[in-house]
């Protein structure tokens, strides 16, 4: 076998990152856009020792879980990796993701997980979309997705992950940008004006923000997109980024308001959130309601216990748990979140929660050791690189009867269970929900509860 090679082959698994597994003569080969159960040719492209990629060319006997994608460009867009796959199975690929990795990773033999949670609707799921803008060919402003694992920017104004509004605005700044003449960002050169268009929707209030990046101070002319933009309904926010730093981080830190206000509102289970641009916010509103109730069942609060809700972000667990616990505290290392959290309990009337700005590995253990704080129940839901072993270090040394871990990255998680489990705790339970239909990644929930004192 070599490169360039057409070889048939059978997909029987599927890797995390979605790519389907089959062999030829014994030979691994990853194969993406290709589905569990599908017949498929496919043509060599990549070889190591013990295995290799190739592209899909022809579908002999399609798996009884392929179906046609909703969007024209699944394939080639870098957003989605298995569109093309029912969504049931999607949420089986999804649950045998996480249980392979509390086995693999975290050496767990009994995993107690319970059936995941998937969602109604998988498509229009999105609250927010950032799309690049750039220069095809032709020296034309563009607008889309970047391809999968390049910068290439797929032109496409809507998304079927995202909201309908989104493509509305887009023509607008298109529009806008070709009437003043204004240049897009080329990544290369670093050279050229606007970098991306962020656009929040919130799914209750249905207010939107607009937030445009610059490679800049300054947008000429803004008063003219602003009066574009405000005749789209439920426009609440226009605001102008700059992020002059030749870097794949969307977001520079300093925002300055067009139009409007300098935040959305928007409402989970009840309780309203106000969020900045530059605050992380959960994507799927109506799945993390979802997932914030099963946080809340695993604390099992009866209203005596202090809770402390690490990786807080704009505060929304904190305040979802403030409500049956006696005392909450926030962690969070953005300093708009923590402002936009502080706020948020105001709005809500809340006065349980509180709010500490700083990365929670240096805020945990200097309170621990500091002030002796103490908690009941220890909430962590960290970005996809998990938790820090100072953290984890305090956490067991606090002793906290109960440790809820929302996880973005199973395989993360798995690690610092295993950690957690060999200084004294065991998982209760776990369940996944499906916060991101059509891509790889899936939201888990997992409660540890304390079992021996081993300090
Ligand atoms: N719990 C929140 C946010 C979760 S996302 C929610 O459900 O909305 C993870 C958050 O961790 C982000 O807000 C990010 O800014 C923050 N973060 C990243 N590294 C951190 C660190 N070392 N310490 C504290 N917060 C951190």
């Amino acid at each position: 076998m070599k490169k360039d090679d057409l070889v048939t082959i059978t997909i029987e698994d599927m890797s995390a990152e979605g790519h389907g597994i089959g062999k030829a003569d014994g030979y691994t080969l990853f194969v993406k856009d290709a589905v569990i159960g599908d017949v498929i040719e496919a043509k060599i492209m990549k070889m190591k020792k013990n295995y290799g990629f190739a592209r899909l060319m022809k579908i002999i006997e399609a798996s009884k879980d392929r179906v046609t994608p909703q969007c024209p460009i699944a394939r080639q867009c870098g957003g989605c990796q298995i569109q093309e796959m029912e969504y049931k199975a999607q949420l089986r690929f999804k649950e045998n993701l996480i249980r392979n990795h509390l086995r693999r990773i975290g050496g767990f033999e009994t995993i107690p997980m319970e059936p995941i949670v998937g969602m109604d609707n998988p498509y229009r799921y999105r609250n927010k979309a950032q799309f690049p803008i750039g220069t095809d060919r032709d020296g034309n402003v563009i607008v889309g997705f970047y391809a999968g694992r390049t910068h290439t920017i797929i032109p496409a104004e809507d998304c079927k992950l995202g909201v309908k509004e989104n493509e509305i605005i887009l023509k607008e700044v298109l529009a806008f940008m070709k009437e003043q003449n204004i240049s897009a960002y080329d990544e290369k050169s670093g050279k050229g004006l606007v970098r991306h268009v962020l656009i929040r929707y919130g799914f209750f209030t249905k207010e939107i923000m607009v937030c445009i990046v610059i490679n800049g101070k300054k947008l000429p002319g803004a008063e003219k997109l602003t009066k574009r933009l405000r005749t789209i309904p439920g426009m609440t926010s226009i605001t102008l980024n700059s992020n002059e730093k030749q870097t794949n981080v969307i977001l520079g830190d300093r925002i300055e308001l067009l139009w409007g206000q300098t935040y959305i509102t928007d409402t989970i289970g009840g309780i309203s959130f106000q969020i900045s641009p530059l605050s992380f916010y959960q994507v799927n509103p109506i799945q993390t309601e979802k997932l914030y109730q099963i946080a809340m069942e695993y604390a099992g609060l009866t209203g005596k216990e202090t809770v402390w809700d690490l990786y807080c972000g704009i505060g929304t667990i904190s305040l979802f748990l403030a409500q049956k616990a006696k005392q909450v505290y926030g962690v969070e290392i953005v300093p708009d979140a923590i402002e936009d959290a502080k706020k948020n309990a105001k709005r809500n009337k809340i006065e349980n929660a509180q709010f500490y700005v700083g990365k929670a590995e240096e805020v945990l253990p200097e309170k621990y050791e500091k002030e002796g704080i103490c908690a009941d129940v220890i909430v962590v839901d960290p970005p996809r690189k998990g938790c820090d072993e100072k953290l984890l270090d305090t956490i067991v040394k606090m002793k906290p009867e109960k440790v809820v871990y929302v996880s973005c990255d199973s395989a993360t998680l798995a690690r610092d269970l295993k950690w957690l489990c060999e200084r004294g705790y065991a998982i209760e339970r776990v369940r996944g929900v499906d916060q991101f239909g059509h891509t790889c990644h899936v939201e888990t929930v997992a409660l540890l509860i304390k079992k021996i004192d081993k300090v």
